[in-house]
């Protein structure tokens, strides 16, 4: 390694907290951090997957579904906390905001999803900057798209657009978004090469006092048929999904999974390899869990196919 990349490497740690003890061993990061030593991953067995309400909903509506999301060795119980929750707000409130039931999801149209899933990129880009199929529409300034390699094997995922995601139509701006650029570089990868980042909503949803909040299940259901058609013509090779939100939303999984049932594990999603990780955002707030995010980055290296 040259002088410059190990001094970026190490700023890379320092940003995400890891210092001297989260190095890894992982083959691929070794090539480039030298002093390498990964954690153990404390992982515990986790409960079955509860009943996947969303997944049915989509599936009635002709949605994609998980193709496997079979249960495997789980990590600690801890809690993910979506981006648009307010530092201020504590955990009892973010359980409340998190999630409307799922029975108040209405599918959406099965034309629609048809016609959505025939959609090239552009057209896809187009259809989304008009939209209105959900009442996020009403408040925004820009959709948010997504933004980086079109074709990137690696794709992350996190809930909707905040405060300056709106204004600016692109998603993690601002220090949420340097952290992601450290998490990428990390990995070898940055925004725009091999990497792609979306979120589940393309609006951003503001609660009465105009604060961010979590989309509710309704407008999760109108709007994943886009990113469902994103990841189609993508093709990746690995899913992150940032925060819980993000997971139970592309897993189809009910919004009471029980965290430990997301993270520590490798899910499928139509046989793409999905891992859970903490949102930005909530890393920004409790830097110690920088560990654990660590933690799911190896795990996605290890089960990401170079080709
Ligand atoms: S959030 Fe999605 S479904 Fe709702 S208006 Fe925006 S683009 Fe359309």
């Amino acid at each position: 390694m040259n002088p410059a990349s190990a001094v970026q490497q190490l700023r890379v740690f320092d940003e995400m907290g890891l210092g001297p003890l989260w190095l890894s061993k992982h083959p691929v990061l070794a090539e480039t951090t030298e002093t390498a030593e990964a954690p153990e991953t404390a992982v515990s067995a986790g409960a079955e997957v509860e009943q996947p309400e969303l997944a049915e909903v989509m599936k009635q509506s002709g949605q994609m579904t998980p193709a496997d999301t079979a249960p495997v060795a789980t990590a600690a119980d801890e809690l993910l906390i979506p981006e648009s929750v307010p530092a201020s707000t504590d955990d009892s409130i973010v359980e409340e905001l998190m999630f409307l039931p799922v029975a108040d999801v209405q599918p959406s149209d099965s034309s629609r999803v048809s016609r959505i899933q025939s959609m090239d990129w552009q057209t896809l880009q187009t259809e989304v900057a008009s939209c209105q199929q959900c009442g996020l529409c009403q408040g925004r300034a820009n959709t948010v798209f997504g933004v980086g390699d079109s074709a990137a094997p690696w794709l992350f995922v996190g809930e909707g657009p905040g405060y300056n995601e709106n204004l600016q139509g692109e998603p993690f701006v601002g220090a949420a978004g340097q952290l992601l650029d450290n998490m990428l570089r990390a990995l070898g990868i940055a925004r725009g090469q091999r990497a792609y980042i979306a979120n589940i909503v393309k609006c951003r949803p503001t609660d009465d006092n105009g604060r961010d909040r979590p989309p509710s299940a309704e407008e999760v259901a109108a709007c994943l048929p886009y990113l469902q058609r994103q990841i189609a013509l993508i093709q990746p090779r690995m899913i992150i999904a940032l925060g819980k939100t993000a997971a139970v939303s592309l897993l189809g999984m009910s919004p009471e999974t029980p965290v430990g049932q997301l993270r520590g594990r490798a899910h499928r999603l139509n046989g793409i390899p999905l891992v859970v990780t903490y949102h930005p955002a909530y890393l920004l707030r409790k830097p110690a869990d920088k560990a654990k995010a660590w933690q799911d980055l190896c795990l996605a290296l290890d089960h990401f196919s170079p080709e």
